[in-house]
Protein backbone atom coordinates (compact mmCIF):
# COMPACT_ATOMS: atom_id res chain seq x y z
CA UNK A 1 0.00 0.00 0.00
CA UNK A 2 1.05 3.34 -0.76
CA UNK A 3 0.45 6.49 1.84
CA UNK A 4 1.42 10.47 2.13
CA UNK A 5 2.76 11.69 5.45
CA UNK A 6 3.50 15.01 6.42
CA UNK A 7 6.92 15.31 6.14
CA UNK A 8 7.54 19.08 7.25
CA UNK A 9 4.97 21.86 8.45
CA UNK A 10 4.34 24.37 5.66
CA UNK A 11 4.88 28.23 5.67
CA UNK A 12 2.55 29.46 3.33
CA UNK A 13 1.81 27.30 0.63
CA UNK A 14 2.65 23.29 0.88
CA UNK A 15 5.42 22.57 -1.46
CA UNK A 16 6.56 19.15 -2.38
CA UNK A 17 8.71 18.84 0.32
CA UNK A 18 6.26 19.00 2.76
CA UNK A 19 5.04 15.26 1.93
CA UNK A 20 6.21 11.70 1.55
CA UNK A 21 5.39 9.08 -0.41
CA UNK A 22 5.65 5.90 1.39
CA UNK A 23 5.55 2.46 0.08
CA UNK A 24 4.36 -0.22 3.04
CA UNK A 25 2.81 -3.48 4.09
CA UNK A 26 -0.73 -3.47 4.00
CA UNK A 27 -1.67 -3.63 8.12
CA UNK A 28 -3.27 -6.68 9.79
CA UNK A 29 -6.87 -5.99 11.29
CA UNK A 30 -7.74 -5.73 15.15
CA UNK A 31 -10.80 -6.68 16.97
CA UNK A 32 -13.66 -4.57 15.86
CA UNK A 33 -11.68 -3.03 13.14
CA UNK A 34 -11.88 -3.25 9.03
CA UNK A 35 -9.49 -3.03 6.53
CA UNK A 36 -10.49 -1.17 3.10
CA UNK A 37 -9.03 -0.37 -0.16
CA UNK A 38 -10.06 3.17 -0.86
CA UNK A 39 -10.99 4.14 -4.25
CA UNK A 40 -11.23 7.87 -3.43
CA UNK A 41 -10.14 10.18 -0.78
CA UNK A 42 -11.48 13.72 -0.24
CA UNK A 43 -9.34 16.87 -0.28
CA UNK A 44 -11.07 20.09 2.14
CA UNK A 45 -9.61 23.34 3.01
CA UNK A 46 -9.39 22.82 6.61
CA UNK A 47 -6.36 20.04 5.86
CA UNK A 48 -4.26 22.92 5.65
CA UNK A 49 -5.07 23.86 9.01
CA UNK A 50 -4.21 20.26 9.73
CA UNK A 51 -0.78 21.21 8.66
CA UNK A 52 0.53 23.57 10.95
CA UNK A 53 1.45 23.33 14.68
CA UNK A 54 -0.92 25.43 16.34
CA UNK A 55 -4.04 25.30 18.93
CA UNK A 56 -7.04 25.07 16.68
CA UNK A 57 -9.94 23.02 17.22
CA UNK A 58 -8.08 19.48 16.23
CA UNK A 59 -5.07 18.32 17.01
CA UNK A 60 -2.68 18.49 14.09
CA UNK A 61 -1.07 16.07 12.00
CA UNK A 62 2.26 15.02 13.67
CA UNK A 63 5.41 15.31 11.68
CA UNK A 64 5.55 11.85 10.02
CA UNK A 65 1.73 11.08 10.57
CA UNK A 66 -0.60 10.25 7.33
CA UNK A 67 -2.43 13.05 6.34
CA UNK A 68 -5.66 13.06 7.34
CA UNK A 69 -8.48 12.78 4.53
CA UNK A 70 -12.41 11.18 4.32
CA UNK A 71 -11.92 8.20 1.77
CA UNK A 72 -14.38 5.68 0.55
CA UNK A 73 -13.88 2.01 -0.72
CA UNK A 74 -14.34 -1.40 -0.33
CA UNK A 75 -13.70 -3.50 2.30
CA UNK A 76 -11.11 -6.20 2.01
CA UNK A 77 -11.38 -7.98 5.48
CA UNK A 78 -13.37 -6.91 8.68
CA UNK A 79 -13.65 -7.91 12.37
CA UNK A 80 -16.48 -6.09 12.94
CA UNK A 81 -20.39 -7.48 12.78
CA UNK A 82 -21.22 -4.34 10.63
CA UNK A 83 -19.44 -4.68 7.74
CA UNK A 84 -18.33 -8.21 5.25
CA UNK A 85 -15.48 -8.19 2.45
CA UNK A 86 -17.26 -6.76 -0.41
CA UNK A 87 -19.22 -3.63 1.39
CA UNK A 88 -18.16 -0.38 0.68
CA UNK A 89 -17.95 2.65 3.57
CA UNK A 90 -16.96 5.47 4.08
CA UNK A 91 -13.79 6.29 7.33
CA UNK A 92 -11.05 8.91 7.90
CA UNK A 93 -8.28 6.57 6.76
CA UNK A 94 -6.35 9.74 5.44
CA UNK A 95 -4.55 10.02 2.16
CA UNK A 96 -3.77 5.92 1.20
CA UNK A 97 -4.59 3.68 -1.15
CA UNK A 98 -5.73 1.42 1.94
CA UNK A 99 -6.48 1.80 5.32
CA UNK A 100 -8.26 0.45 8.85
CA UNK A 101 -10.48 1.99 11.01
CA UNK A 102 -12.58 1.19 13.58
CA UNK A 103 -15.81 -0.34 12.54
CA UNK A 104 -18.05 1.58 15.04
CA UNK A 105 -16.34 5.06 13.69
CA UNK A 106 -16.97 3.93 9.84
CA UNK A 107 -20.41 4.05 7.54
CA UNK A 108 -21.62 1.75 5.22
CA UNK A 109 -22.86 2.73 1.80
CA UNK A 110 -25.16 1.40 -0.78
CA UNK A 111 -23.72 2.56 -4.36
CA UNK A 112 -27.20 1.68 -5.85
CA UNK A 113 -28.71 4.58 -3.53
CA UNK A 114 -25.63 6.85 -5.12
CA UNK A 115 -22.64 6.73 -6.14
CA UNK A 116 -19.74 6.49 -3.46
CA UNK A 117 -18.22 9.67 -4.08
CA UNK A 118 -21.35 11.53 -3.03
CA UNK A 119 -20.17 10.29 0.43
CA UNK A 120 -17.21 12.91 0.34
CA UNK A 121 -19.11 15.76 -1.18
CA UNK A 122 -22.41 16.69 -1.94
CA UNK A 123 -24.14 13.90 0.28
CA UNK A 124 -20.95 14.09 3.04
CA UNK A 125 -19.33 16.50 5.73
CA UNK A 126 -19.30 19.71 3.11
CA UNK A 127 -22.87 19.31 1.84
CA UNK A 128 -24.05 18.35 5.24
CA UNK A 129 -21.89 22.05 6.39
CA UNK A 130 -23.59 24.25 3.97
CA UNK A 131 -27.02 22.97 4.44
CA UNK A 132 -26.89 22.53 8.34
CA UNK A 133 -24.74 26.57 8.22
CA UNK A 134 -27.31 28.18 6.69
CA UNK A 135 -30.64 26.59 8.18
CA UNK A 136 -29.32 27.27 11.78
CA UNK A 137 -27.13 30.31 11.44
CA UNK A 138 -28.92 31.68 8.29
CA UNK A 139 -32.65 30.79 9.10
CA UNK A 140 -33.17 31.90 5.35
CA UNK A 141 -36.38 33.69 4.69
CA UNK A 142 -38.32 34.18 1.60
CA UNK A 143 -37.73 36.70 -0.51
CA UNK A 144 -34.52 37.58 1.43
CA UNK A 145 -30.94 38.25 -0.99
CA UNK A 146 -27.99 35.78 0.16
CA UNK A 147 -24.43 35.86 -0.88
CA UNK A 148 -22.34 33.22 -0.81
CA UNK A 149 -18.40 32.96 -2.23
CA UNK A 150 -16.65 29.75 -3.46
CA UNK A 151 -20.06 29.41 -4.89
CA UNK A 152 -18.96 26.09 -7.07
CA UNK A 153 -17.64 24.58 -4.61
CA UNK A 154 -19.61 21.77 -2.60
CA UNK A 155 -20.25 23.51 0.84
CA UNK A 156 -21.29 26.99 -1.28
CA UNK A 157 -22.83 25.17 -4.45
CA UNK A 158 -25.18 23.54 -1.32
CA UNK A 159 -25.87 26.76 0.44
CA UNK A 160 -26.86 28.44 -3.11
CA UNK A 161 -29.53 25.57 -3.89
CA UNK A 162 -30.87 24.98 -0.61
CA UNK A 163 -31.61 28.93 -0.20
CA UNK A 164 -32.97 29.14 -4.14
CA UNK A 165 -35.60 26.33 -2.95
CA UNK A 166 -36.39 28.20 -0.19
CA UNK A 167 -37.13 31.72 -2.26
CA UNK A 168 -34.43 33.08 -1.78
CA UNK A 169 -32.22 35.84 -4.39
CA UNK A 170 -29.10 33.74 -4.44
CA UNK A 171 -25.95 36.02 -5.58
CA UNK A 172 -22.78 33.95 -5.99
CA UNK A 173 -19.43 34.65 -6.13
CA UNK A 174 -16.79 32.56 -7.91
CA UNK A 175 -13.55 33.00 -9.40
CA UNK A 176 -13.48 33.55 -12.91
CA UNK A 177 -16.05 33.17 -15.58
CA UNK A 178 -16.31 29.57 -16.18
CA UNK A 179 -16.97 28.92 -12.60
CA UNK A 180 -19.72 32.04 -12.43
CA UNK A 181 -21.21 30.21 -15.83
CA UNK A 182 -21.62 26.61 -13.83
CA UNK A 183 -22.74 28.67 -10.66
CA UNK A 184 -25.62 30.00 -12.85
CA UNK A 185 -26.29 27.22 -15.36
CA UNK A 186 -25.69 24.56 -13.27
CA UNK A 187 -26.54 25.12 -9.77
CA UNK A 188 -29.06 27.70 -10.52
CA UNK A 189 -28.15 30.81 -8.76
CA UNK A 190 -29.97 34.03 -9.52
CA UNK A 191 -26.34 35.96 -10.59
CA UNK A 192 -22.57 35.17 -9.54
CA UNK A 193 -19.50 37.60 -9.82
CA UNK A 194 -15.93 36.96 -10.57
CA UNK A 195 -14.34 38.22 -7.64
CA UNK A 196 -11.22 38.38 -10.16
CA UNK A 197 -12.65 40.91 -12.32
CA UNK A 198 -12.30 43.53 -9.25
CA UNK A 199 -9.09 44.72 -8.03
CA UNK A 200 -10.56 46.39 -4.90
CA UNK A 201 -13.38 45.48 -2.23
CA UNK A 202 -14.90 48.94 -3.30
CA UNK A 203 -14.87 47.84 -6.96
CA UNK A 204 -16.58 44.84 -6.38
CA UNK A 205 -18.92 45.77 -3.67
CA UNK A 206 -20.50 48.03 -6.98
CA UNK A 207 -20.87 45.19 -8.63
CA UNK A 208 -22.73 43.58 -5.69
CA UNK A 209 -24.99 46.95 -4.87
CA UNK A 210 -25.92 45.60 -8.86
CA UNK A 211 -27.21 42.37 -8.43
CA UNK A 212 -28.09 43.30 -4.73
CA UNK A 213 -29.98 45.99 -5.33
CA UNK A 214 -32.22 44.98 -1.52
CA UNK A 215 -28.94 44.61 0.12
CA UNK A 216 -28.03 41.67 1.73
CA UNK A 217 -29.77 39.48 4.52
CA UNK A 218 -27.55 36.63 4.65
CA UNK A 219 -23.79 36.46 3.89
CA UNK A 220 -22.38 32.55 4.54
CA UNK A 221 -18.67 33.23 5.04
CA UNK A 222 -16.15 30.83 3.32
CA UNK A 223 -13.57 32.95 2.39
CA UNK A 224 -12.73 36.16 4.28
CA UNK A 225 -10.19 38.46 2.64
CA UNK A 226 -11.34 40.69 -0.46
CA UNK A 227 -14.74 39.70 -0.41
CA UNK A 228 -15.57 40.27 3.19
CA UNK A 229 -14.69 43.40 2.51
CA UNK A 230 -17.23 44.01 0.22
CA UNK A 231 -19.82 42.43 1.76
CA UNK A 232 -19.65 43.70 5.29
CA UNK A 233 -21.09 47.35 4.65
CA UNK A 234 -23.93 46.23 2.72
CA UNK A 235 -25.79 43.98 5.26
CA UNK A 236 -29.09 44.56 5.93
CA UNK A 237 -30.31 45.35 9.62
CA UNK A 238 -30.63 42.19 11.53
CA UNK A 239 -28.82 40.39 8.68
CA UNK A 240 -27.15 36.56 9.51
CA UNK A 241 -23.38 35.65 8.58
CA UNK A 242 -22.91 31.51 9.18
CA UNK A 243 -18.80 31.91 9.47
CA UNK A 244 -17.93 28.72 7.75
CA UNK A 245 -14.66 29.37 6.73
CA UNK A 246 -11.77 32.13 5.70
CA UNK A 247 -9.69 30.24 3.31
CA UNK A 248 -7.89 33.60 1.72
CA UNK A 249 -6.22 33.69 4.88
CA UNK A 250 -5.48 29.80 5.32
CA UNK A 251 -2.16 30.55 4.32
CA UNK A 252 -1.26 32.94 6.31
CA UNK A 253 -0.61 31.18 9.45
CA UNK A 254 -2.18 30.09 12.78
CA UNK A 255 -3.27 32.72 15.08
CA UNK A 256 -1.58 32.96 18.46
CA UNK A 257 1.72 34.91 19.43
CA UNK A 258 3.52 33.93 16.36
CA UNK A 259 0.58 34.94 13.80
CA UNK A 260 1.80 37.08 11.28
CA UNK A 261 0.25 40.31 10.27
CA UNK A 262 -1.86 38.67 7.73
CA UNK A 263 -3.42 36.31 9.51
CA UNK A 264 -4.18 38.82 12.10
CA UNK A 265 -5.76 40.96 9.76
CA UNK A 266 -9.23 41.78 11.77
CA UNK A 267 -12.76 42.63 11.07
CA UNK A 268 -11.63 46.46 10.23
CA UNK A 269 -15.45 47.26 9.85
CA UNK A 270 -16.53 46.06 12.96
CA UNK A 271 -18.73 48.35 13.35
CA UNK A 272 -20.95 46.99 10.99
CA UNK A 273 -21.82 44.10 12.95
CA UNK A 274 -22.63 47.07 15.89
CA UNK A 275 -24.75 49.38 13.65
CA UNK A 276 -26.56 46.63 11.76
CA UNK A 277 -27.13 43.94 14.95
CA UNK A 278 -25.94 41.15 12.82
CA UNK A 279 -25.39 37.72 14.09
CA UNK A 280 -22.42 36.29 13.42
CA UNK A 281 -21.94 32.52 14.54
CA UNK A 282 -19.19 30.53 13.80
CA UNK A 283 -19.16 26.84 14.11
CA UNK A 284 -17.32 23.64 13.37
CA UNK A 285 -19.60 20.81 11.81
CA UNK A 286 -17.70 17.71 13.49
CA UNK A 287 -19.93 19.55 16.77
CA UNK A 288 -23.26 19.12 14.66
CA UNK A 289 -23.16 15.32 13.70
CA UNK A 290 -26.00 14.57 15.24
CA UNK A 291 -28.25 16.33 12.86
CA UNK A 292 -26.47 14.17 10.22
CA UNK A 293 -29.72 12.41 9.74
CA UNK A 294 -31.84 15.12 9.69
CA UNK A 295 -29.53 16.51 6.62
CA UNK A 296 -30.17 13.47 4.49
CA UNK A 297 -33.91 13.01 4.93
CA UNK A 298 -33.59 17.18 3.90
CA UNK A 299 -31.54 16.92 0.97
CA UNK A 300 -31.77 13.22 -0.07
CA UNK A 301 -35.20 13.70 -1.63
CA UNK A 302 -34.13 16.80 -3.38
CA UNK A 303 -31.44 14.89 -5.14
CA UNK A 304 -33.96 12.42 -6.26
CA UNK A 305 -36.13 15.77 -7.63
CA UNK A 306 -33.01 16.69 -9.26
CA UNK A 307 -32.89 19.99 -6.88
CA UNK A 308 -29.74 19.84 -6.08
CA UNK A 309 -26.82 19.55 -8.80
CA UNK A 310 -23.40 18.64 -7.94
CA UNK A 311 -19.73 18.56 -10.03
CA UNK A 312 -16.91 16.53 -9.20
CA UNK A 313 -13.13 17.86 -9.90
CA UNK A 314 -10.74 14.03 -9.81
CA UNK A 315 -7.11 13.84 -9.89
CA UNK A 316 -5.80 10.36 -10.89
CA UNK A 317 -3.55 8.64 -8.53
CA UNK A 318 -2.83 9.45 -4.82
CA UNK A 319 1.19 10.86 -6.18
CA UNK A 320 -0.77 13.59 -7.70
CA UNK A 321 -2.67 14.72 -4.50
CA UNK A 322 -0.20 17.43 -3.00
CA UNK A 323 -0.46 19.17 -6.43
CA UNK A 324 -4.36 18.75 -6.34
CA UNK A 325 -4.28 20.13 -2.60
CA UNK A 326 -2.65 23.48 -3.88
CA UNK A 327 -4.95 23.73 -6.53
CA UNK A 328 -7.57 23.92 -4.19
CA UNK A 329 -6.20 26.45 -2.17
CA UNK A 330 -5.99 28.50 -5.12
CA UNK A 331 -9.21 27.82 -6.83
CA UNK A 332 -8.22 25.36 -9.68
CA UNK A 333 -11.29 22.71 -8.64
CA UNK A 334 -14.11 22.69 -10.62
CA UNK A 335 -16.87 21.21 -7.93
CA UNK A 336 -15.94 18.84 -5.26
CA UNK A 337 -11.84 18.27 -5.13
CA UNK A 338 -11.34 14.29 -5.44
CA UNK A 339 -8.81 11.87 -5.56
CA UNK A 340 -9.06 8.40 -7.51
CA UNK A 341 -6.99 6.34 -5.81
CA UNK A 342 -7.77 2.63 -7.72
P1 LIG B 1 -14.14 24.59 -2.34
O1 LIG B 1 -14.20 23.34 -3.11
O2 LIG B 1 -15.12 25.66 -2.64
O3 LIG B 1 -12.65 25.13 -2.54
C1 LIG B 1 -12.22 26.29 -2.00
C2 LIG B 1 -12.54 27.49 -2.93
O4 LIG B 1 -12.24 28.68 -2.23
C3 LIG B 1 -11.69 27.57 -4.15
O5 LIG B 1 -12.15 26.74 -5.20
C4 LIG B 1 -11.83 29.03 -4.51
O6 LIG B 1 -13.01 29.22 -5.29
C5 LIG B 1 -12.09 29.71 -3.17
N1 LIG B 1 -10.97 30.58 -2.81
C6 LIG B 1 -9.70 30.23 -2.57
N2 LIG B 1 -8.97 31.32 -2.26
C7 LIG B 1 -9.81 32.37 -2.29
C8 LIG B 1 -9.66 33.77 -2.08
N3 LIG B 1 -8.47 34.29 -1.75
N4 LIG B 1 -10.74 34.58 -2.20
C9 LIG B 1 -11.95 34.06 -2.54
N5 LIG B 1 -12.15 32.74 -2.77
C10 LIG B 1 -11.09 31.90 -2.65
O7 LIG B 1 -14.15 24.31 -0.77
P2 LIG B 1 -15.30 23.74 0.19
O8 LIG B 1 -16.64 23.95 -0.45
O9 LIG B 1 -14.90 22.38 0.61
O10 LIG B 1 -15.15 24.70 1.45
C11 LIG B 1 -15.59 26.04 1.42
C12 LIG B 1 -15.25 26.71 2.75
O11 LIG B 1 -15.95 26.06 3.80
C13 LIG B 1 -13.77 26.68 3.13
O12 LIG B 1 -13.41 27.90 3.74
C14 LIG B 1 -13.71 25.57 4.16
O13 LIG B 1 -12.63 25.68 5.04
C15 LIG B 1 -15.04 25.78 4.86
N6 LIG B 1 -15.53 24.60 5.60
C16 LIG B 1 -15.82 24.77 6.92
C17 LIG B 1 -16.34 23.75 7.67
C18 LIG B 1 -16.70 23.99 9.10
O14 LIG B 1 -16.94 23.03 9.83
N7 LIG B 1 -16.78 25.22 9.56
C19 LIG B 1 -16.52 22.41 7.09
C20 LIG B 1 -16.23 22.33 5.66
C21 LIG B 1 -15.73 23.41 4.95
P3 LIG B 1 -13.10 30.36 -6.42
O15 LIG B 1 -12.16 29.95 -7.49
O16 LIG B 1 -14.51 30.32 -6.82
O17 LIG B 1 -12.69 31.64 -5.76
Amino acid sequence: MQRITLASRPVGEPTDENFNLETLDVPDIGEGEVLVRNHYMSLDPYMRGRMDDAKSYAAPVPIGGTMEAGTVGEVIASNHPGFAPGDFAFGMLGWATHGVGKGAEMRKLDPNLAPITTALGVLGMPGFTGWFGLMEFGRPKEGETLVVAAATGPVGSMVGQVAKNLGLRVVGIAGGAEKCKMAVETYGFDACIDHYAFETASDLRKALKAECPKGIDIYFENVGGKVLDAVLPMMNPFGRIPLCGMIAWYNAGALGAEASAEALTGPRMWRSILVNFLSVNGFIISNHFDKYPDFLRAVGPMMAQGKIAFVEDIADGLENAPEAFRGLLKGRNKGKQLVKLI
